[in-house]
């Protein structure tokens, strides 16, 4: 193990400043970040605390919407009452990720920046990674694949997206806010994370040297909302399939709907075609069952998760059933 520089910012600004330094990573809880450090996966030459910055808040936005710090702890948010009583999806989602001990550690930034659990990433003993080393192949494609994507793939990394909160917060339509050494900026989240592409070794969209500070949600939206995660065992594993939706019906048919899947890709993925199969229509088991196919539509599974397309519809099915008052 290399050593490292170890910085604590006083505040934001001086964060930024210390990030120019190259080789620099900002740590925050630390829960993934470490163990990649250990691993080797990651090589910071210099980790900049931003855990104790005043970004620990949680407060209501003029227009109706709530601003999340993204140094509050997964913990906090989740329990939270306006988060409790508004969001949901977010709750929900945010309680069914990892244990009660990495929950208090990690934090909302940092979970918006988790790296895949794919084994040959967190492995190098175990084969070829793009995303660890680009242009090295990825022995995951002809390996063992069964945790992998089923959609927006590439040749070059067919890698999943670990993070539930994440999903929940595209089925709320959030925006990630960042601050970097040209100012700040905010990005949609449907924008933030990446499909592989030709670069799997970039998650996000984030620019070197940017800091997170807050995650906004738009004012909360008509109707009830639900996060359904199918995993191996039913305490601290990720999601073989999650699904993150808000659904809105009125006088039987569904006025609004947001569904998003997560398991299935290097992002959370946003199901449009579905969402408008189920829009404007009557909020019965035919439609639901036609959604669930719409979602998974151009789905291109692996040797060993072929079972992730099935089971994803299952999923989507009680998912829907569930904010519709149907289960
Ligand atoms: Fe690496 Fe992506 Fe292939 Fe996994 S799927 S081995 S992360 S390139």
């Amino acid at each position: 193990m290399q050593s490292i520089y170890y910085d604590r910012a006083r505040d934001v600004d001086h964060a930024i400043a210390l990030a120019r330094q190259p080789g620099t990573m900002f740590i925050g809880g630390g829960t993934n970040l470490l163990d990649l450090y250990k691993s080797g996966i990651e090589r910071p030459l210099r980790l900049v605390d931003v855990s104790r910055l005043a970004l620990d808040g949680i407060e209501e936005l003029p227009d109706g919407g709530l601003r999340i710090g993204a140094t509050v702890s997964n913990t906090i948010a989740a329990n939270h009452p306006l988060v409790r009583e508004r969001y949901r999806v977010l709750s929900e989602a945010l309680l069914s990720g990892a244990s009660a001990q990495l929950r208090n550690m990690a934090t909302v930034g940092g979970n918006l920046l988790q790296r895949t659990r794919c084994y040959y990433f967190t492995d190098p003993t175990l084969g070829a990674c793009n995303k660890r080393e680009p242009g090295s192949g990825c022995a995951a494609k002809d390996g063992y694949n069964r945790i992998h994507a089923i959609l927006g793939a590439s040749e070059e990394c067919i890698a999943t997206n670990p993070s539930d909160m994440s999903v929940a917060l595209c089925a709320l339509d959030a925006i990630v806010r960042l601050k970097g050494e040209h100012g700040e900026r905010q990005v949609p989240i449907g924008q933030f994370h990446r499909l592989p592409g030709d670069h799997p070794e970039l998650d996000t969209d984030i620019r070197p040297g940017e800091l997170i500070t807050a995650v906004d949600l738009p004012p909360p939206l008509p109707g009830r909302s639900h996060y359904l995660k199918v995993r191996d065992r039913a305490s601290y594993a990720f999601a073989l399939v999650s699904v993150a939706t808000v659904l809105d019906v009125q006088r039987g048919a569904v006025r609004e709907l947001r569904l998003v899947l997560g398991g299935v890709a290097h992002k959370p993925w946003r199901a449009m075609e579905a969402e408008k199969e189920l829009r404007g229509n009557a909020f019965d088991e035919l439609t639901i069952e036609r959604t669930a196919h719409a979602a998974v539509a151009g789905a291109r599974p692996y040797v060993h998760n072929a079972f992730k397309v099935e089971l994803a519809q299952h999923a989507i099915v009680r998912a829907l059933r569930t904010a519709g008052g149907l289960a």
